[in-house]
């Protein structure tokens, strides 16, 4: 049967070989590490690094399409894979996601709303743009972040020189901190014939930057929920995208403004696995197998709590609960801000 190759191993990659298995495929993961959680379930696991040219050659060459569970992969390990076998979603979508300044600017001239933000390389530049933009601002890596790893928050000019040595001279952007009544996100999927489909909005509660909590539905007027769909699709669009599309937003009173977009399925989804009867895993193989998009209306109300470090002692209660599925990533040891396993708390749908 066809092979779908997919860069990274942790759990999303663990989940989307999951789907791609249950749709009849084979699964090959790359990571370089030597046990991820992928590993356990992939037919297949390339253990090799980002650089190591004859490793992805042989891997691409053994795949019939290929996708990723994380949107920093090396460019030249692209060029080698792509040059091979086609990767989805495309090069435009990874380009775009992977820095933190050139996606805002892409958003904005979609016409979208961001938050106010300038480009930071050292004191000076640091000095100019919290004068500009004010503070409270976050000053966010241009690249590699998540989980609100490489973030300082600034609350005024003497917070400046700290956060700048944390950075050690790596480009960053000052944001503006953003006055949201809540957060929400929209998980979008559109297909190799540019149908376009999005599941129900949720709310998202962070914690320290992780994300704690995911809400279906949002509880939003219905006329944001149109927006916040009709804003995914326009991204969507934009992009020619093919796959699963992360779209996370802040509601404020004037209305949405785009947080960050990532190009892959995304942990506040999760609760599709539950809520629906195609999730976004199954969703984005589709996408990327060139089969048409499936249903991903939703049937019940869900809440997504995510299992973080010693949440896991948790576990034994939770197995008992009614109406709790619970989604482990057999990950060993668990350690502090460490992603374990999700549970999604379902109940009937309400009728709105
Ligand atoms: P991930 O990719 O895991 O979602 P990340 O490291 O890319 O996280 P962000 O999404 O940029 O981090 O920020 C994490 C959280 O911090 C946001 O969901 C939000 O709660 C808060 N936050 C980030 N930027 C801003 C901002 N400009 N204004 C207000 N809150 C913010
Ligand atoms: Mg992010
Ligand atoms: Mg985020």
């Amino acid at each position: 049967g066809a092979v779908i190759g997919i860069l990274g191993g942790g759990q999303l990659g663990r989940m989307l070989s999951v789907a791609a298995a249950r749709l009849g495929y084979r699964t090959c993961i790359y990571d370089p590490a030597g046990n991820p959680p992928a590993s356990h379930v992939a037919n297949a696991h390339v253990k090799a690094g980002w650089d190591d040219v004859s490793a992805l050659r042989d891997f691409a060459a053994g795949c019939d399409v290929i996708t990723y569970e994380f949107e920093n992969i090396p460019a030249e390990a692209l060029d080698l894979i792509g040059a091979e076998t086609p990767i989805y979603p495309g090069r435009k979508a990874l380009e775009v996601s992977s820095d933190r300044l050139t996606e805002k600017r892409f958003l904005e001239g979609l016409g979208l709303a961001v938050a106010p933000h300038a480009p930071v390389q050292d004191a000076r530049s640091l000095r100019e743009a919290i004068a500009e933009i004010g503070s409270p601002a976050i000053l966010k890596t241009r690249r590699l972040g998540y989980d609100g790893k490489g973030q300082a928050r600034i609350d005024g000019p003497e917070a400046a020189e700290p956060a700048l040595e944390e950075l050690a001279g790596v480009p960053a952007i000052l944001e503006g901190f953003v006055k949201f009544a809540c957060e929400i996100s929209v998980i979008a999927a559109r297909g190799a014939d540019g149908q376009v489909s999005c599941f129900d909005p949720g709310m998202n509660v962070h914690r320290n930057g992780i994300l704690h909590q995911t809400t279906v539905p949002a509880p939003i007027a219905s006329r944001l929920n149109t927006d916040a769909v009709i804003l995914a699709g326009r991204i969507l669009n934009a992009l020619d995208y093919v796959g699963v599309l992360g779209v996370e937003l802040f509601v404020t009173a004037d209305g949405l403004v785009v947080n960050e977009i990532a190009p892959r399925v995304h942990n506040s989804g999760h609760w599709t696995q539950n809520g629906c009867a195609v999730d976004q895993f199954e969703q984005h193989i589709r996408a990327i197998a060139g089969w048409p998009l499936g249903d991903g209306s939703r049937h019940s109300d869900v809440v997504m709590e995510n299992l973080i470090g010693d949440d896991i002692g948790r576990l034994p209660a939770m197995a008992a609960e009614t109406s709790a599925a619970l989604h482990l990533y057999g990950k060993a040891e668990a350690r502090p801000g460490r992603k374990m396993g999700h549970v999604n708390r379902v109940t009937p749908m309400r009728k709105a």
